[in-house]
């Protein structure tokens, strides 16, 4: 195991899918990172295995997405059955066929994978990257002075160390320990007085092809879906509508309650009860059901911390905000506030960027986290699970999410259309089938080069676009990057890559400008003109 320092930059808490994101993209930056876990190996479950496409984006530029694919698929289609007769099938997500290819829009359908794999694959990349987790260390508590945060962790064999960084990061879940710690409320409510039970199990003799639905089962709903990875099938079964056999567990769900449980059956969660209600409620033999890996049981319930920040440490992910599993939203809103996070880390503590840019974390992710859950409960109370009730819609993609309202976006392009493109909302992707010019690092002088056809590998070392055939490849990696799009690239800052494109695609979507991305592909900045470029890359520590 490896030994922590006693001083780095920042303490992340929790090697859930929130801290795991956040260290990969913290080591991508050289900023010196502790990420602790107090289980002793990461979480086996299944959980949250919906990565949307917004999420694949960020696994895209953080260098992992085709091992996520690879492991992956899509999802499959909904069957339902009653009496050992299959009914009719469906689609949770999208219609039926392959989506209409989108330029701007690389990755269109949610990707199944689940969350022990999808962690496994962030630890891979993390340790590609030189990080690593401490395992079996846990936070017992923290103190804030005026330059930095004292964290006490208790490793596995019972010794309390204490370690010192600038900042810490609260990524542990929503029971957090840090959040407490820091006295931020979190008000909530539940979403559904019913418990429900979610395994991992073998099963014999089941399709793979589908996801099997037993709406009308004695007992409540119950759910089988195949999961690639593996040979398991992910149990889910909702308890409590009509009294079914199974007797009390312990609920150990995290944000779970136990309160309100008056005339409700509460979910058996060892191996015997999660075969026993398979069994009980479907036409599946128990000698079929096999070896259950992971099982728990859970209330669905939202919740919203009132402050995202507190001083010196930062809340991310579940510790955060808590969603009902309808919608598949929490895991990937999670992700993409370790991404809102990890860059403006960076800036500060590598280049120097003013305090500040950290207060947009909070005023930035909250709004969407309020949003995000107030579509994960209606999507809970509408949908049901019930054939044909269960369905998803393009809200849940995250893909129209951005932070339009956000204290560092700048529109400064008067007179745009309705549907135009605006500062704040994600930077499209696009080919690169006009004419596109530039480099990877502009230097002080700026990077324009000749024009000539996008796509080429011969720009050669004076810029260039490379061999990049897409604008996503252009944004890839830690940096900022600019676009001038139907106009002149104006000098720009080291480290800053700039790029002159002209006609294309990227055209037609971004109209002309000089736009700014944001590491995390958000257009920061809008603008025609280039004099309102250093005062706010200045903002981000480059100059
Ligand atoms: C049944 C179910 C289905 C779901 N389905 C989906 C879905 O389809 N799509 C989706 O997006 N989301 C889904 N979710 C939600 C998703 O699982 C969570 O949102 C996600 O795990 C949150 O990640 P996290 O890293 O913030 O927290 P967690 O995954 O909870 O990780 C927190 C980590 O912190 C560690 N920790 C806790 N306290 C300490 C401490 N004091 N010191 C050190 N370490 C500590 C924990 O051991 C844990 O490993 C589902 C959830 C449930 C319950």
């Amino acid at each position: 195991m490896t030994h922590a320092p006693t001083r780095t930059e920042v303490i992340v808490v929790g090697a859930g899918p929130t801290g795991l994101t956040l260290a990969c993209d913290l080591a991508r930056r050289g900023v010196p990172a502790l990420l602790v876990e107090q289980a002793g190996a990461l979480f086996p479950g299944s959980r949250g295995k919906g990565l949307q496409p917004r999420t694949q984006e960020v696994f895209e530029d953080l260098g992992l997405l085709a091992a996520v694919h690879a492991a992956g698929r899509p999802y499959p289609r909904m069957l339902s059955w009653e009496d050992g007769e299959p009914q009719g099938e469906w689609d949770l997500v999208g219609g039926p066929g392959p989506v209409a290819p989108d330029p701007t829009v690389p990755f269109p359908s949610v990707w199944m994978l689940p969350q022990w794999r999808t962690q496994e694959l962030l630890h891979e990349r993390l340790r590609e990257l030189g990080g690593e987790v401490v395992l079996g260390t846990a936070l017992s508590g923290l103190d804030q002075y005026p330059d930095r945060v004292e964290a006490r962790l208790t490793g596995p064999d019972g010794t309390e160390r204490t370690v010192s960084a600038r900042y810490l990061v609260a990524a542990d879940g929503g029971r957090s320990t840090v959040r407490r710690a820091v006295g931020i409320p979190m008000a909530g409510e539940q979403v559904d007085p019913r418990p429900a039970l979610v395994a991992d199990l073998e099963i014999d003799g089941l399709d793979r092809g589908n996801w099997h639905v037993w709406p009308k089962a004695p007992g409540g709903p119950l759910l089988l879906c195949p999961l690639p990875s593996t040979t398991a099938f992910q149990l889910f079964a909702q308890f409590g509508t009509e009294g079914g056999a199974e007797a009390g567990a312990e609920n150990d769900a995290k944000g779970g309650t136990k309160g309100g449980t008056e005339n409700r059956t509460e979910p058996d969660t060892s191996p015997e009860g999660v075969r026993r209600t398979v069994a009980a409620r479907t036409h599946l033999p128990e000698s079929a059901l096999g070896r259950v890996h992971w099982a728990s049981a859970f209330r669905p319930r939202t919740a919203l911390a009132e402050r995202f920040r507190e001083g010196r440490v930062f809340l991310a992910g579940d510790a955060a905000h808590l969603h009902s599993p309808a919608g598949g939203q929490g895991l990937n809103t999670s992700i993409q506030d370790a991404y809102n996070l990890g860059w403006k880390l960076g800036q500060v503590l590598r280049h120097g960027a003013d305090e500040a840019l950290l207060d947009s974390y909070e005023e930035e992710r909250l709004p969407i986290a309020a949003d995000v859950l107030e579509i994960s409960t209606r999507l809970h109370r509408a949908g049901g699970v019930r054939a044909g009730g269960l369905r998803r819609g393009p809200r849940t993609e995250q893909l129209g999410l951005g932070y339009e309202d956000g204290p560092l976006t700048v529109e400064a392009r008067p007179g745009l259309t309705e549907d135009a493109l605006r500062a704040g909302e994600r930077a499209p992707d696009a080919p690169l089938d006009g004419a596109a010019s530039g480099t990877a690092d502009s230097g002080p002088a700026g990077g324009a080069a000749a024009s000539g056809p996008a796509g080429t590998a011969d720009s050669g070392p004076a810029g260039g676009t490379g061999s990049a055939r897409r604008l996503f490849e252009l944004f890839r990696g830690p940096h900022v990057t600019v676009l001038a799009v139907g106009r002149d690239l104006p000098g720009l800052p080291t480290g800053v890559h700039g790029y002159r494109i002209d006609g294309g695609v990227t055209e037609r979507v971004y109209g002309p400008g000089l736009f700014v991305v944001r590491p995390d592909g958000y257009l920061g900045l809008a603008t025609h003109d280039p004099a309102d470029l250093p005062g706010y890359l200045d903002r981000l520590g480059l100059r």
